[in-house]
């Protein structure tokens, strides 16, 4: 067994389902898809990296919104609208708990990680940045925390830096503190790799960089659905998180930063709700969060992640980590006992993500074929080329694991991945 693999799992298939405390047969009750079949077989679906599914209690609060009280937030004096800004506001104070942010205005509504990211680009870095600059970002991040600071070089004349990772897929800590000085003027950093599943020392990183007064955004897409998140414990500047990840809704995600950064920030679109007064000879500007979110907002996906949250807190993050730290367990060493299957990232710290190939497979025809035994999961390059590319890869299978997956499914795709092995025979 090699050394980076977990230790041995708590896995107790013969007692109703539970994992690491969590009752995950009774949890599956409620996402009503986990019901239907793909090709006459009962849907697994490991893909809740890309997506994760949604509860009752996400879906019947947004039916909820539009049946009863659907009216646009803010500035409304009937009582739909009223009731729907209040709804609105709840949510946002219900993320900021979550996140254990300070206040519920520290909380801005975007439309999930990626557009969290560009509104830190172009608001908190733009204004400021110039040749000689440099932005520092790490080998394993998603293209929304790459792409965005590649345009901010061209449009500014700044540069990219990257940290390296090593073969196991770990960020190499030393060699990007290495990388500090004056001149960098933001770490970029993954909390959770979606492509290889590590987990980052991000409050590391962040004590790192506050020695020359750097800020760190997180990204924290793949976070947010698997662990308890502190954005004060962790000491960055700025969290980003995605609705759609964390059994919410799409559409809908956010960026967390303290009420005097953003209040330093001008804003990012022009539009309704962001302005105090307006006029054709200059305009003044609302107050965070409002200043940040332009035009209508998404007002019934703000109240389904609310709702998505108010689930994973019923449930305990600290159970579903350590629920997920099992199954992983269980899994890594189920798949690694198939021959020619190679585990692409092996971090000592990992969250419920397994990138893999088998033998020289082409992982689309891993996926397609493991469909038709009504298994989901993702295969290519999981919008983190540089990740995959680093492994001499083009693209890799990857399985991901949600808070309603079992050990029985991961027995279900073990066999799969064997009839398909030897299909290629
Ligand atoms: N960052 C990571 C690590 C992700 O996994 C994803 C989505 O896959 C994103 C950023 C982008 O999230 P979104 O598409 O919800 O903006």
């Amino acid at each position: 067994m090699p050394a980076w693999m977990p230790p041995g799992s708590g896995v107790d298939k013969e007692n109703g389902g539970r994992v690491a405390g969590l009752d995950v047969e009774r949890i599956r009750t409620d996402f009503p898809i986990l019901d239907r079949e793909v090709h006459g077989k009962p849907l697994v679906y490991f893909d809740t990296a890309a997506s994760a599914q949604r509860p009752l209690a996400v879906i019947e609060a947004i039916d909820d919104f539009y049946r009863r009280y659907n009216a646009n937030i803010h500035r409304g004096v009937h009582t739909l609208s009223q009731e729907a800004t209040d709804a609105y506001e709840a949510a946002r104070a219900k993320v900021a708990g979550f996140l254990n942010a300070d206040s519920a205005g520290e909380v801005v509504f975007t439309r999930g990680t990626t557009e969290a990211i560009n509104l830190v680009a172009q608001s908190f870095l733009r204004p400021t940045i110039g040749p000689g600059d440099e932005i520092l970002i790490t080998h394993m991040e998603h293209h929304a925390n790459i792409v965005p600071w590649q345009m901010l070089c061209e449009q500014t004349g700044a540069e990219l830096r990257v940290a390296p990772i090593n073969e196991r897929g770990e960020l190499e800590l030393s060699a990007l503190k290495a990388m500090l000085s004056e001149r960098v003027k933001l770490i970029g950093i993954v909390h959770v790799s979606n492509a290889l599943g590590t987990i980052n020392p991000v409050a590391e990183v962040c004590s790192a960089a506050r020695a020359f007064g750097i800020p760190v955004l997180v990204d924290g897409a793949q976070a947010t659905p698997h662990q308890a998140v502190d954005v004060q414990a962790l000491g960055c500047a700025f969290y980003c998180f995605s609705g759609h990840k964390m059994y919410g809704p799409t559409g809908i995600g956010g960026l967390w930063a303290r009420r005097e950064t953003l209040q330093a920030m001008p804003p990012y679109q022009g539009g309704g709700e962001m302005i105090s007064v307006v006029s054709f000879e200059g305009t003044t500007y609302n107050d965070p969060p409002g200043r940040f979110e332009a035009g209508t907002p998404h007002i019934a996906g703000a109240i389904g992640l609310g709702a998505a949250v108010d689930y994973l807190r019923s449930l305990g993050m600290d159970r579903v980590a350590a629920a997920e730290a099992e199954l992983l367990a269980y899994a890594t060493r189920a798949m690694s006992e198939i021959d020619g299957l190679r585990i692409v990232g092996t971090a000592a710290h990992k969250a419920g993500v397994i990138s893999f190939v088998l033998d020289d497979i082409h992982p689309n025809d891993i996926g397609t074929l493991i469909d038709h035994y009504g298994i989901a999961i993702r295969t290519g390059h999981h919008c983190a080329m540089p990740a995959v590319k680093y492994f001499g890869l083009p693209a890799t299978a990857r399985v991901s694991f949600g808070i309603y997956n079992k050990p029985a499914e991961v027995d279900q795709l073990v066999d799969a991945l064997r009839r398909i092995k030897d299909m290629f025979a």
